[in-house]
């Protein structure tokens, strides 16, 4: 557990910035090994070297992140370990190893800061701790070169268990990908800039979408592989046995996002960041042989994937904090006395509603209990991953938090109380003919005539429409208001109701959605809900419920992924052996669904704080959707062409999942709009 604050860890990071500045000062500053033993002086100086031995792993890997920004090699990580493993003997820094596997023989191959070191400690049951006596650098990609060493005296010798060489090797792996993708963030913030400034065909290069969502994907990609090495963190300084596991989808996740980001940052620079004035082709370098260098440190219990069909295990679990978690042990125990699949329990939504969960969110006297946002996505996420999907939880959400918000008091005191009872069947009326994602630009229009308003128009893919007992519609009432979405109001409203017809389209997931007609429906003023000309606050403030609902999927997916574990551990020759491509595709899979399931936490945290609408919702939907049909889509090619039956593997729920999960996409504000939102929030320009 760390000793350190928070406040001390970034006191820390401060610290090791300041240092480097004076002595490394850019990515550019790769003078070799005279420059590196400066680095390394400086950091016993500053006592970096003593992070093993208080087992502040936290406040390491900020160094190493530190060190990344500025592709400089020093071994952090490797002291840190040596420090744990070999006891205080190297506090002062006159002892400076690196940390290698025991392969035999007297030399080691693809050392990194050798000319800097002092000693090699080679990792087996029997550890020794040799002096360098020769460094023949071998020059390529890494800058300084990596070198290989020949092994002089023995100075030392440790007993290792092999659990601790497990250890030792996970944890000089995490650093390496942590260093890879800090150097890859340095170059992806150099990019943003660059986009902002750079112009280009009379317009600043950001404003191009095949730029900003370049930008916006290395965004993602950073947040998640942080998300996914600080929650490896948490698991290992609580003690947590996952913590390795966690710690490998963090490195399988950030040694594919950190080449990913470093090429895309290169691309977006274009020839200015291929020259070596610029910092990006030395951060190129970090990358890549940090990413390389993971190979020097293969563990024993494999990649996650291994790890997951092997041990029986499924993904680390996460955590929502003490409330929520709580929470999600009633739901749980009650939840799993009605059976491991809850997909057609007849009986859910009726006992869910007389339990008090559907709309647990608001506030006391309007019938809830003001649940947290974090409770609420417990609730959906336990449901979802027993495959049940009521449509009354989304109607809450959806329908009842905007009534709460912008509702009447008679609106609150007639339609709540439908709703926590699960009887307010609803559809959306957005989506028109002319108007999909630019909704603002709706045109079925509500005039107002007397008390009541008449609507005229069309709506497009209403689903449920056709078993609906209400429709929530978004109208326009002001044709000439600017911007335009200043003229849009709500109603919800019983239907049918005359004028009102549907006609059903069945979707590609065999779900119906309906094309509703308007042709001079009458409604009431009292259907209205928030101001006239305020629907825009209505719909967004919905919007980004809805966002946290469809991050929910993430849930799903886990399903999934449990689902095509299972099958693999029954028929082991579809998994292949150790190394195979069905277990690398499986292994990338499930670190990025946990980085999904991490996203969506940030999302629900954001929200809580009364945030999180144009950052942190975005990028859960984008990841948690994306997964969703990449997972479906290699379960169809892993299990064969059984799974895509409909009472194939699994009872066909792969197939099924390839078909609806196109959804996940498209609806909700399609990928690309989400794309748009996260690239207006680094800045860059329309
Ligand atoms: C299964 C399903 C159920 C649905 N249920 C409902 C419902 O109940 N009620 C309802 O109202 N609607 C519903 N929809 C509609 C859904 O809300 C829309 O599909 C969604 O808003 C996108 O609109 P569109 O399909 O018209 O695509 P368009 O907006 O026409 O977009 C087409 C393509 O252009 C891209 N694009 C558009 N604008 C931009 C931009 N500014 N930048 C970058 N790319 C852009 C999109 O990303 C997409 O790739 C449903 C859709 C599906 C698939």
């Amino acid at each position: 557990m760390s000793a350190l604050t928070q406040q001390e860890i970034s006191e820390f990071r401060a610290a090791v910035r300041g240092g480097l500045a004076r002595v490394w000062p850019s990515p550019r500053s790769v003078g070799g090994a005279g420059l590196l033993s400066a680095v390394w002086d400086l950091a016993a100086e500053q006592e970096w070297t003593a992070l093993g031995s208080l087992g502040e792993l936290e406040a390491a890997l900020e160094g190493m992140r530190e060190l990344g920004r500025r592709a400089c090699p020093l071994p952090l990580m490797d002291v840190y370990v040596a420090t744990r493993l070999l006891g205080d003997g190297i506090l002062d820094g006159r002892l400076r190893p690196v940390v290698a596997i025991d392969r035999g023989g007297v030399s080691v191959q693809n050392v990194e800061a050798a000319g800097a070191a002092t000693h090699v400690l080679l990792l087996g049951r029997d550890a020794p701790l040799c002096e360098i006596a020769e460094v023949l650098p071998t020059p390529g990609l890494a800058i300084p070169d990596w070198a290989d060493v020949h092994l002089g005296t023995e100075s030392k010798r440790v007993r290792l268990d092999e659990p601790a060489v497990e250890e030792a090797k996970t944890l000089l792996r995490l650093g390496l990908a942590v260093r890879a993708m800090a150097a890859a963030e340095a170059s992806h913030e150099l990019a943003i800039e660059h986009a902002k400034t750079r112009h280009a065909f009379g317009k600043p290069i950001g404003a191009f979408q095949a730029v900003s969502h370049r930008c916006a994907n290395g965004q993602i990609d950073v947040v998640a592989a942080r998300g996914l090495v600080d929650e490896a963190v948490r698991l290992h300084d609580v003690g947590d046995p996952m913590w390795p596991l966690a710690s490998e989808l963090a490195v399988a996740y950030a040694a594919k996002a950190a080449r990913r980001v470093q090429l895309g940052a290169q691309h977006t620079l274009a020839a200015i960041g291929f020259f070596e004035e610029h910092d990006a082709p030395w951060l190129f370098r970090r990358v890549q042989a940090d990413v390389l260098r993971l190979g020097e440190f293969p563990l024993d219990a494999g990649e996650p994937a291994d790890v997951l069909l092997e041990r029986g295990v499924s993904l680390p679990g996460l955590e929502l904090g003490e409330v929520a978690e709580r929470f999600r042990a009633e739901l749980t125990s009650f939840l799993d006395m009605r059976g491991g699949d809850l997909a057609g329990d007849a009986e859910l939504s009726t006992d869910l509603a007389a339990a008090g969960n559907i709309g647990m969110e608001w506030p006391p006297e309007l019938g809830g209990r003001q649940a947290s946002v974090e409770e609420l996505m417990v609730l959906h996420e336990e449901l979802r991953y027993r495959g049940a999907e009521p449509r009354v939880l989304s109607t809450a959400a959806l329908i009842g938090d905007a009534i709460v918000r912008h509702g009447t008091g008679e609106q609150k005191e007639r339609l709540l109380p439908l709703i926590a009872a699960g009887r307010l069947p609803f559809y959306l009326g957005y989506s028109e003919p002319e108007v999909g994602s630019d909704l603002a630009n709706l045109r079925t229009r509500a005039v107002r005539d007397g008390d009541d308003w008449i609507v005229n128009g069309q709506k497009l893919w209403g689903t449920g429409a056709e078993q609906a007992g209400y429709c929530w519609l978004a109208a326009r009432t002001d044709a000439a208001a600017e911007p335009p979405h200043a003229g849009i109001t709500v109603f919800l409203f019983p239907v049918p109701r005359p004028g009102w017809e549907l006609q059903e389209h069945v979707g590609l997931s065999g779900e119906v959605s309906c094309t509703t007609f308007f042709d001079d429906v009458r409604v009431p003023d009292t259907a209205r809900v928030g101001e006239v000309g305020g629907g825009w606050k209505v719909i967004t403030g919905a919007l980004a419920g809805e966002r946290v609902v469809m991050g929910g999927i993430a849930a799903q997916v886990h399903r999934r992924l449990d689902d095509l574990l299972a099958e693999l551990r029954l028929d082991p020759d579809r998994a292949g052996p150790r190394g195979s491509a069905v277990r690398a595709r499986s292994t990338e899979l499930a670190a990025r669904l946990q980085a999904a399931r991490i996203l969506v936490n940030h999302g629900v945290r954001a929200t809580a704080a009364g945030g999180g609408k144009r950052l942190e919702a975005p990028m859960a939907k984008i990841v948690a959707a994306e997964v969703y049909e990449d997972l479906c889509e290699a379960a169809l090619d892993i299990l064969g062409p059984r799974a895509a039956l409909s009472a194939g593997t699994a009872g066909g729920t792969f197939e099924h999942g390839a078909r609806i999960s196109i959804k996940s996409v498209v609806g909700g504000g399609t990928n690309d709009i989400q794309r748009n939102l996260i690239a207006r929030e680094l800045g860059l320009p329309r």
